[in-house]
């Protein structure tokens, strides 16, 4: 069954009020395993309230949202934040890294907090560090990284845990566009490396094109693709 299911998703804000938004108007999306999908909205579209809910980290007023054919949406507080935790990456437009830890530890430490013994944790670390070359980076903390790098580092730390679901708002925004193009190179070579579903919102629609399907945020709907 498909990674993700997105069905008819309704989401506003400061609902009866005069200030009320509505921002999600029946916006319905499937991604399936091992599929890489490119969300196109110009900004205040609802790009980050459609990921935010897809990946559990928000809830639609109404709607369903379906992991692995798993409904989600009944879910209380507490099995939403641990289906969160083992089945979603996040990447954001800053990394977001911990500054105080190395580039390894920052991707090692997600491993541990999930149980992972520590000597496996690293070994899948530098795995991962190394597939997006920053394996001779590894013990560095992310001040001493450039931007690009930092960026790769933050890539590896959401996948740390194998997470069956990639989502991604902007992933190389803040990166000049010679480097944006090489992370997110990085970026596809290990989401492919894996196989796993991911759905990236970008503005950049070189990138995009480069995904397996495009679909744009249009009035609230998902139109495309
Ligand atoms: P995007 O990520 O595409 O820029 P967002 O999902 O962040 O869009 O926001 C969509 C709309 O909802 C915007 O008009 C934004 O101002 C509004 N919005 C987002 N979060 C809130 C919130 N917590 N309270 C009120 N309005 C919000
Ligand atoms: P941990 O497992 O370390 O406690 P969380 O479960 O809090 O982490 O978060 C898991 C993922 O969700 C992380 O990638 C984190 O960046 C993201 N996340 C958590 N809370 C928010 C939030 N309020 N807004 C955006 N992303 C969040």
């Amino acid at each position: 069954s498909d990674a993700l299911v997105l069905e008819g998703l309704e989401k506003g804000y400061n609902r009866g009020k005069p200030s009320e938004v509505l921002v999600l108007r029946g916006a319905s999306l499937q991604v399936a395993a091992g599929e890489v999908v490119a969300l196109v909205a110009p900004s205040g579209a609802g790009k980050s309230t459609l990921l935010h809910i897809a990946g559990l980290l928000d809830t639609p007023d109404s709607g369903r949202v379906l992991h692995g054919g798993r409904e989600m949406t009944g879910l209380g507080d507490k099995a939403r934040t641990e289906a969160r935790r083992a089945e979603v990456g996040f990447i954001y437009q800053f990394h977001h890294l911990l500054p105080e830890f190395s580039a390894l530890e920052n991707v090692v430490i997600p491993q541990l907090a999930n149980g992972v013994p520590k000597a496996e944790a690293e070994a899948r670390g530098m795995d991962l560090l190394g597939r997006v070359g920053v394996a001779a980076r590894s013990g560095h903390r992310p001040a001493a990284l450039s931007g690009g790098e930092q960026q790769r580092v933050a890539f590896c730390r959401a996948l740390a845990n194998a997470p069956k679901l990639l989502l991604a708002d902007e992933p190389t925004g803040n990166l000049d566009p010679g480097t944006s193009e090489q992370v997110f190179a990085a970026l596809m070579e290990l989401v492919r490396a894996t196989g796993m579903a991911a759905l990236i919102a970008t503005h950049n629609l070189e990138l995009a094109a480069r995904m397996d399907r495009v679909v744009r945020l249009d009035q609230g709907r998902v139109v495309g693709g």
